[in-house]
């Protein structure tokens, strides 16, 4: 794997790719990888004849200075599983190298943004949205792979990409989880040893509400949720909400949608987690 610090080497190396006719896909990280991470990248393997991954722990989508300096960072890890997963290139710039591209563009996301994370971090998805945009325009791939852990991310970057009429088909990609559930995140490693356990809770708690999703009311589901983690110590919920897929809108009835996700953000001790469920699609 080519690992590349430079805008203007990456266009270089790209331009002779694209020269030879291949295809280019995409996966834009924040690094310190996991299997979700790599899960992206193989499904971006089997689908294109080149595979490039991007590593730039983006200032802009933090809204809270302490949480961007206890990102979690491992440069020499994520080189060695990207090698073992057969990356082509890595394109690991600085921010001082991005920063003369980086043009805040305030973009519309026609209310996309209002909801759930985007209530609980605002800014945050304007500078996701940036950051991918940059990214988009300096690779030029053919597919751009999201996972679904982020969901809200997925439905924004699909509506960038349209928007901005950028020629890249965003494949979303499933949630990778640990053993107990907990859905795979760098900010995992954060965990104390028993806040660890307490969050394999989110996705227990999202199962249960799927098998309960066709017999109690949105309302009573809510309510359920809410309960369940007050009787946990150490976790906080900051949002549940059940939306319809594509509008993300709150749904007060299960009749205003055929397709129903239900999303939620939990702190477990200071470390916030978000996780999703698909209840009917
Ligand atoms: P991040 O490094 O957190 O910005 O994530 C980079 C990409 O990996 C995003 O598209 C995430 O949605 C995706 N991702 C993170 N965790 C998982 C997971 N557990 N399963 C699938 N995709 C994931």
């Amino acid at each position: 794997m080519q690992i590349i610090n430079t805008i203007i080497e990456v266009n270089d190396h790209l331009d002779a790719v694209r020269e030879k006719g291949l295809s280019i896909g995409f996966v834009p990280t924040m690094g310190a990888l996991h299997e979700g991470h790599l899960s992206l990248i193989r499904e971006a393997r089997k689908e294109n004849d080149f595979v490039v991954c991007s590593i730039f722990v983006n200032p802009e989508q933090f809204n809270n200075k302490s949480d961007l300096e206890n990102y979690p960072r491992n440069i020499e890890a994520d080189v060695d599983m990207l090698n073992d997963a057969k990356c082509d290139l890595l394109f690991f710039p600085s921010e001082l190298e991005m920063q003369p591209k980086i043009k805040t563009e305030s973009f519309d996301f026609g209310g996309l943004e209002k909801v759930m994370e985007g209530k609980f971090r605002p800014g945050h998805f304007n500078g996701v949205a940036t950051i991918v945009k940059v990214l988009f325009e300096i690779i030029e791939p053919q597919r751009a792979y999201f996972g679904m852990k982020d969901y809200q991310q997925v439905v924004i970057i699909h509506k960038m990409t349209k928007d901005s009429k950028l020629p890249v088909e965003i494949i979303p990609c499933p949630t990778v989880r640990e053993e107990d559930g907990l859905a795979m995140s760098s900010r995992n490693q954060l965990l104390s040893k028993s806040d660890r356990k307490q969050a394999a809770t989110i996705f227990k708690v999202l199962k249960m509400i799927k098998i309960h999703s066709g017999f109690s009311t949105i309302n009573e589901i809510k309510e359920y949720v809410e309960s369940q983690f007050r009787k946990s110590k150490n976790a906080k919920l900051e949002y549940f909400e059940i939306v319809d897929m594509y509008s993300l809108k709150p749904l007060k009835a299960w009749a205003e949608s055929n397709n129903v996700i239900a999303c939620t953000a939990v702190y477990i001790g200071d470390v916030r987690l978000i996780d999703n469920i698909i209840l009917f699609s």
